[in-house]
Formats: C-alpha cells, structure tokens, sequence
C-alpha cells in the first residue's frame, strides 16, 4: 500500500495502472475510518482492480461554528484500517495543496443542496461538491463509491457527475450500523454515554415510519410527526428535520409514492447526527 500526498506523484502511477488496463475503484473519505468505510473500501476492493482511498478533513464543508478543529484524526489508526482492506494506494493531501493561496472556483450544485441540512448548513454542499469535483478530476476513476448514511451528498455527486459529465460511475453502499441501530459515524465519538444510549432513536423512528408506511399511512406529515413524538417523548435531543422527501429530486412530498426518502437529523447536545431509509411504496 502506497502513501501518497502529491498529486503528480498519484497521477504517475494511476497512469501507468491504466495503461495496463487496470480499472479503478475510488473511496473519498475524512479519515476516522470505521466499519461503514470498510464497508465502501471491500465492495471496491471486490469490483476494481485498483482501490484508492482519499483522507482529507476538507475545510470548505465545515461552517465557521462547525467541529473542524476537533473532526477526530488519526492516520495511524486509518492507515492499518486500510491495509487489512488490502486498499492499494492511500491519498493524503494537505489543505494548502487543494486550496493554495488565491484559490478561487467552487462548485455549486442548486436546488438539491438547499433541501435538508443545505437548511443548517449552508454552504456545506459546495465544500463537498468542490472536493469531490477536484478528487475526480485528479484521480478520474471508473468508480466511486459513496454511503446510503449521507443520502443528500448522494443525491448531489450524482447531480453533479451528470451535469459536468464526469465518466465517473457511482456506487452507494448500504449504511452500516451498531448492533442497537445507530449508523456508524465519525461524529459519535462526541457522543457521552447518556447521549450514544438516546441516539439509538434515530434508527427507531425510521422503523416506526417504515412499519406506519406498511400499515397504509401515505400521508408524509403522519409518519413525521410520529417520528417527532418518538424522538421527543424519549430523548432530550433537539430535532434539526425530520422530512419525508422524493428521494432522487429531494423534494417535500405530501402523499407518499414511488421511492421515498425518509430522513432525520437530531442535535444530542452539541452532536448533529443524520440518519434516513429509502422505501418504495406501490
Ligand atoms: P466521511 O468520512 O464521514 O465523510 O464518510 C466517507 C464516506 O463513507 C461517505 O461516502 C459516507 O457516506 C460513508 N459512510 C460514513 N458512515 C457510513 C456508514 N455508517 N455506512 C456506510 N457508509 C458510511
């Protein structure tokens, strides 16, 4: 497993990979890898010749009040994670390497991003559509592989790739959880006992509207509110949003059809989580 921290140095050798014919399977991440992230690197792993992880705790998608200072970081921790995935080359680069002095273009992707937590966090979605842009363009995979856990990120590199006509395909990986329901996260590692004990809600609300949606509710504003109930009844966490939206468009829906993404995100003390399902309703 190679290290590499330079973009020419990257490029050389996926060049070389490519002339041989190697295709290559491509996983951004910001580190604190996990067994979510192990999950994105094996279905890589298994359907690439070449897998290339990127960690990089990119500035541009954290707001001015957000936890970019204290993101957990630890490469030691990662770059073992990453050899028992049998990842083939590790990129690391710096924030003065993506954005140098007089850096100026972003990408930003409408609409989408200003659904959901666009609403909290503004600004956040172009950090994450301009790094993923730059990764692309510098590592030009075949594929890339994203997590269910982050549907609206999703939901914007793939606007994204379609729009700027990437040659890039996407993959979205399952959400991996703990064995009580909470999807792995980086950011549970902020959690104290009391707060990871409540935040076992979230997975719970999301069944209880699955099961309402079976047992015939179709009306969007229902399944919330008996998400909300369940969520304040039995926690002391501050709901962000709880939506029910159409899951390719991110729009609000009234009456649920097709595929449908139902979606959370919960504050546990200073703690944002995000949660969702996708169901599809006949
Ligand atoms: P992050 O390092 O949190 O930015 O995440 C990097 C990638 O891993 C993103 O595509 C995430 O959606 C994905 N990911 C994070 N947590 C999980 C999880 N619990 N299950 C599956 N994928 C995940």
């Amino acid at each position: 497993m190679k290290i590499i921290n330079q973009i020419f140095s990257l490029r050389k050798i996926l060049n070389i990979a490519r002339a041989r014919g190697k295709t290559v399977g491509f996983v951004p991440t910001m580190g604190a890898l996990h067994r979510g992230h192990a999950a994105l690197l094996r279905r890589c792993r298994r359907e690439n010749d070449l897998t290339v992880l990127s960690i990089f705790v990119n500035p541009l998608q954290f707001g001015p009040h957000e936890d970019f200072r204290r993101y957990p970081r630890d490469l030691k921790h990662d770059v073992l994670l990453a050899k028992k995935e049998n990842v083939d080359i590790i990129f690391h680069p710096s924030a003065e390497l993506l954005y140098p002095k007089r850096y100026l273009t972003y990408i930003d992707v409408r609409e989408i991003t200003e659904r959901l937590c666009g609403k909290t966090r503004p600004g956040h979605f172009r950090g994450v559509a301009t790094v993923v842009g730059k990764l692309l363009h510098i590592i030009n995979p075949d594929v890339l592989y994203l997590g269910q856990k982050d549907a609206q990120q999703c939901a914007v590199l793939d606007q994204m790739i379609r729009d700027l006509n990437f040659a890039t395909k996407v993959r979205i990986v399952p959400t991996v959880r703990e064995s009580d329901g909470l999807a792995l996260s980086s950011r549970n590692a902020y959690l104290n006992a009391q707060e990871r004990q409540e935040a076992s809600i979230l997975y719970q609300a999301l069944k209880l509207a699955k099961s309402h949606v079976a047992h015939g509710q179709r009306q969007a504003k229902n399944v919330e509110a008996v998400m909300r109930d369940l969520i304040q009844n039995n926690t002391r966490a501050k709901i962000d949003y709880v939506a029910c939206v159409n899951a390719d468009t991110l729009q609000p829906i009234a009456t649920l059809k097709g595929r449908t993404l139902i979606a959370l995100a919960v504050f546990f003390g200073k703690t944002r989580l995000i949660d969702n399902i996708i169901i599809r309703i006949n």
